[in-house]
């Protein structure tokens, strides 16, 4: 991809060079996914020396083809009254979207428990209330980034829409719009089932209703990360792919360098924004980080002619879509499966006929692009944003669940105003790792 061509043995700073080299604001950043980037950005903002090194390509991981939703009124966490009931029942059905892959793992047995205890009520808005603070902390800071076209990404303010199929389903989804608009402020705009095609004539007559929420946006997730790298390492931020995090090496309370595939390097500060990978690190850390991967596919396809203009949700059918300028893409599923890497054809079909019902479109099959990505998911729907416990200059950015493109440019602020040291724009506390 786009960042292959740079020289990393000029890149990275060898053992006998990084003697001489005075290391006090430099600040490597672990994984190149939109965590990362967005980390990079307001470090170098604060006039860090940033490197970002990525075991793959940038943005190769969960951000690649996501449904590049920014989505306040997707606050609830997972963890909602009834899930574990929703987990159970998937283990008979193997078309379930949510589903739990049972595995003899105590990292998962442990996650799981925990998960269980905060599907309740009063957590669910608890959590809620902090991932909103980061929200609406990311909603200015993409108006800046974004509006006026600074960096291209196809950045869409018409909103996310939620469209029922049944009066049962309009009924059920009340419930969640009285939480969002009552505890959040989050209001939408109800468009009736005999307005439906007049308001998107993709839209299938006899549909239910759908609930607009004007507020939330959306963006092409790739190329904005890529947009958002290019634009950084013509700042200078060093920017290495295929290079693969492999050790630290550490003495007292400090980590002095890291061992990656491409050589050593030295820092003052380490940023770990490893996404789903991110529990492999906790014994070199010495700390709890209960990220489990969640994987999630999604289909991109080219642009039906009688497209959706708005990107919608359909809950009933737990299917998603965005219409971009040239592609149309269809995202679900959330199955605790490990680190699985396959992607089954009947998951892909399940795409498609789940949204069918809803479209006029027929959806041809052109130029399909078949995707799996791991959400990094923490068992209380929280970010782990944070100085690492035992390590002062070693800091965890990862956990985002379903919200890492809508949470990223608050995490990246917050970030680099704990590494600077300076006021933060939101309260940091309920994301810290000190909490596990
Ligand atoms: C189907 C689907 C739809 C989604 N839709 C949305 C949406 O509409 N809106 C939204 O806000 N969120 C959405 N999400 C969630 C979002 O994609 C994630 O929360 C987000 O991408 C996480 O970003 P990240 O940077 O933490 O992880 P990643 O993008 O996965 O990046 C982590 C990076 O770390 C690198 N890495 C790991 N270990 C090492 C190592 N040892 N050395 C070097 N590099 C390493 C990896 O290669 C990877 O590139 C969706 C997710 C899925 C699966």
């Amino acid at each position: 991809m786009a960042f292959n061509t740079i020289d990393c043995n000029k890149k990275i700073m060898m053992k006998s060079d990084a003697a001489q080299e005075n290391n006090a604001d430099k600040v490597i950043v672990i994984g190149g996914g939109i965590i990362g980037i967005a980390s990079a950005h307001y470090l170098n903002k604060k006039g860090f020396d940033v490197t970002v090194i990525d075991q793959g390509a940038i943005g190769g991981g969960s951000s690649y083809a996501n449904c590049g939703y920014i989505c306040p009124s997707h606050v609830l966490p997972l963890a909602e009254p009834g899930m574990v009931k929703v987990g159970i029942k998937s283990l008979l059905n193997p078309l379930a979207a949510f589903k739990v892959k049972p595995q003899f793992r105590m990292a998962m047995f442990r996650w799981f428990y925990q998960f269980a205890k905060r599907c309740n009520h009063q957590q669910m808005i608890e959590g809620a209330y902090h991932l909103k603070s980061m929200a609406d902390d990311s909603k200015q800071e993409f108006e800046s980034l974004l509006t006026g076209t600074k960096l291209e990404a196809q950045w869409k303010k018409n909103g996310l829409f939620y469209v029922m199929k049944t009066q049962q389903g309009v009924e059920e989804f009340l419930t969640t719009d009285h939480i969002l608009s009552d505890h959040f402020d989050l209001k939408a705009r109800f468009i009736a089932g005999a307005h439906l095609t007049d308001f998107d004539p993709a839209l299938k007559p006899g549909l239910a209703g759908g609930y607009l929420y004007e507020n939330d946006a959306s963006l092409e997730p790739l190329e904005f990360i890529i947009n958002w790298s290019k634009n950084l390492a013509n700042k200078g931020v060093k920017l290495i792919e295929q290079c693969q995090l492999i050790k630290m090496n550490k003495r007292n309370n400090k980590i002095l360098s890291i061992d990656t595939s491409k050589g050593e390097i030295k820092a003052s500060h380490f940023v770990f924004a490893t996404g789903a990978w991110s529990s492999h690190l906790a014994t070199e850390l010495s700390c709890h980080i209960p990220v489990e991967p969640c994987k999630g596919y999604s289909v991109t396809i080219d642009r039906p002619a009688v497209c959706p203009e708005i990107p919608m949700l359909f809950p009933e059918h737990r299917v998603g879509v965005t219409p971009f300028n040239n592609s149309f893409r269809l995202g679900s599923m959330m199955e605790f499966s490990g680190f699985d890497t396959k992607i089954p054809s009947s998951r892909i079909k399940q795409l498609y006929q789940s949204a069918k019902p809803y479209l006029k479109s027929s959806l041809d099959i052109v130029n399909e692009k078949p995707w799996y990505g791991w959400r990094p998911m923490t068992w209380d729907s929280l970010p782990i944003i944070g100085h690492v416990p035992k390590y002062d200059n070693a800091l965890l950015a990862t956990g985002h669940n379903m919200l890492g493109m809508t949470l990223a440019p608050s995490t990246g602020k917050l970030v680099a105003s704990l590494i600077s040291g300076e006021p933060h724009a939101i309260d940091p506390k309920p994301f810290s790792p000190n909490r596990f």
